[in-house]
């Protein structure tokens, strides 16, 4: 029997969780249930996480949890639940699978099916900002290749397992062609392994617009995380509702299942709450722990209360609905129609195929890595390049001449135009005219002299070559 941790949450989870765990009881699935607390109590106890050692050591043990949403208290510094949970247990993929109802749940998109596979640890999340000039304050975008790689084949290994046909990669490489450009890159290698999925890519603002107009052309789509995290939450509300959208974050070891949604405390304690997001999270966890049958046979009841027009509030129109039920109606709704499929409703090629397990990331040799150059960032609240660069010029040392000044990536010196606006903060590269090789102790000699002559430098980032390909992006207009 496998055992599975939950928590009920704060606000509509405690109803929404109790509909969900009768439901997957009724159905046979083979597993019990631990329960932990965590959320608002918590927090309200003291605990800034909003989890407990005990609720950890109940999650690390089982590595599959099933999460109703809770409440994080507003002010006092609470950090978020989900973020320390993703990042804790390693979760890096969040699995959104969004799918129209049609023509039970209103919906422009009626033929949309739609898998969101996102990257979960890396990215702009990584957090790590600093404001560096009065004008200007940075965040820094981290891609690693095993992270771009563990996500993408993660996408492909769905893909397969669950019989889908596509698999789409939206970035921004025509821009960031070192951070998009590595996932990119990435995803046309780990696309050659599966010569039985079609792949494509597409640059992610158009792709947004196809994806927001025409869903039906895309079947699972790989994505890093801010990009994941807006056009999953598109993608879940043209499907009708992102009440109706459950989400798996999947890790090496662990895993977690939720709803979309959050702890809907307006309508908490009433009866009234959808509790189909939670319960589609629970038929993803069901598929992963290898209970497909239930998770099956979970979908397709829960389909034909959907097509009998059985429905909770929040999704019951005139005319198209037929029985307007609360929480626990519906839940018993599902549970008599365990056995039954629906008519027209496809179920969404997730059953009875057991949980998947990526094959290990193979280890790459080592590129050659060459310092070529250095980037010195500056604060300078000069508004002319040309006097930027006379004192920047001052500081050459060694082999090291200054080649470029750019302001906010863009060329202003040598050649810059009057109309390029200029804040106080400067990237001056310097590189040694015949781009020979150079040292640490090359860029020690610029920054001492820096200092003899009060540049005021806020940052340096060294200029690799890897293998004799360049590892650094070249100023806008060079
Ligand atoms: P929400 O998703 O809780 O509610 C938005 C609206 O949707 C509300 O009108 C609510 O009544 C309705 N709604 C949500 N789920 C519903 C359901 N199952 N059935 C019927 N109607 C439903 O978003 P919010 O109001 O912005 O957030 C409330 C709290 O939830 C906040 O404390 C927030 O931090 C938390 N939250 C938690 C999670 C999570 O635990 N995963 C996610 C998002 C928000």
């Amino acid at each position: 029997m496998k055992k599975v941790t939950v928590a009920h949450g704060d606000g509509i989870g405690p109803e929404i969780m109790d509909a969900t765990l009768r439901i997957i009881k009724a159905s046979g699935a083979n597993v019990e249930f631990d329960e932990i607390k965590i959320g608002e109590k918590v927090y309200l106890d003291g605990n800034t996480s909003g989890i407990t050692t005990e609720a950890w050591n109940s999650i690390r043990e089982n590595k599959v949890f099933l999460k109703a949403p809770i409440t994080t208290p507003q002010g006092g510094g609470y950090k978020s639940l989900n973020v320390t949970m993703r990042k804790s247990l390693g979760l890096y993929s969040n699995v959104r699978p969004c799918v129209s109802l049609h023509p039970f749940v209103q919906t422009k998109h009626p033929k949309m099916d739609v898998v969101i596979v996102r990257e979960n640890e890396e990215d702009l999340y990584a957090g790590i900002e600093h404001q560096q000039t009065d004008d200007v304050v940075q965040c820094l975008k981290l891609i690693s290749r095993p992270g771009s790689e563990k996500i993408i084949r993660y996408a492909f290994e769905y893909a397969r397992h669950y019989g889908r046909k596509k698999v789409t990669c939206f970035s921004k490489d025509n821009i960031m062609k070192q951070t998009d450009g590595l996932f990119h890159k990435v995803f046309d290698e780990v696309a050659k392994e599966y010569s039985d999925i079609e792949n494509e890519h597409w640059i992610v603002d158009i792709g947004a617009a196809k994806l927001a107009d025409t869903p039906e052309a895309f079947d699972v789509i790989v994505m890093q995380n801010l990009y994941g995290d807006i056009l999953s939450d598109v993608a879940a509300q043209i499907t009708g509702s992102v009440g109706l959208a459950g989400s798996s974050n999947i890790g090496e070891t662990s895993a977690m299942f939720e709803a979309i949604h959050g702890s809907a405390p307006d309508i908490a304690g009433k009866n009234i709450a959808n509790p189909s997001g939670l319960l589609r999270g629970a038929i993803l966890m069901l598929n992963h722990i290898g209970e497909g049958e239930a998770a099956s046979k979970i979908e397709k009841a829960w389909f034909k209360t959907i097509e009998d027009g059985t429905h909770t509030p929040d999704i019951y129109r005139e005319g198209s609905s037929t029985k307007k039920v609360g929480t626990k109606e519906f839940a018993d709704a599902v549970i008599a129609n365990l056995g039954q499929a629906p008519k027209t409703l496809i179920v969404s090629n997730t059953g009875g195929k057991g949980a998947f397990k990526l094959p290990k990331l193979k280890q790459r040799p080592l590129a050659k890595k060459v310092l070529v150059g250095v980037d010195v960032f500056v604060d300078d609240t000069d508004k002319d390049p040309e006097e930027v660069a006379k004192r920047l010029k001052a500081i050459e040392a060694n082999d090291l001449e200054l080649l470029m000044i750019t302001n906010r990536g863009v060329k202003v010196w040598p050649n810059g135009f009057d109309e390029t606006y200029c804040t106080n903060h400067w990237r001056c590269r310097f590189m040694p005219k015949d781009n020979s090789a150079i040292g640490k102790a090359d860029i020690l000699a610029v920054l001492t002299n820096a200092l003899k002559v009060n540049v005021d430098v806020i940052k340096t980032e060294n200029l690799y070559e890897f293998d004799g390909k360049t590892g650094y992006s070249l100023g806008q207009g060079q």
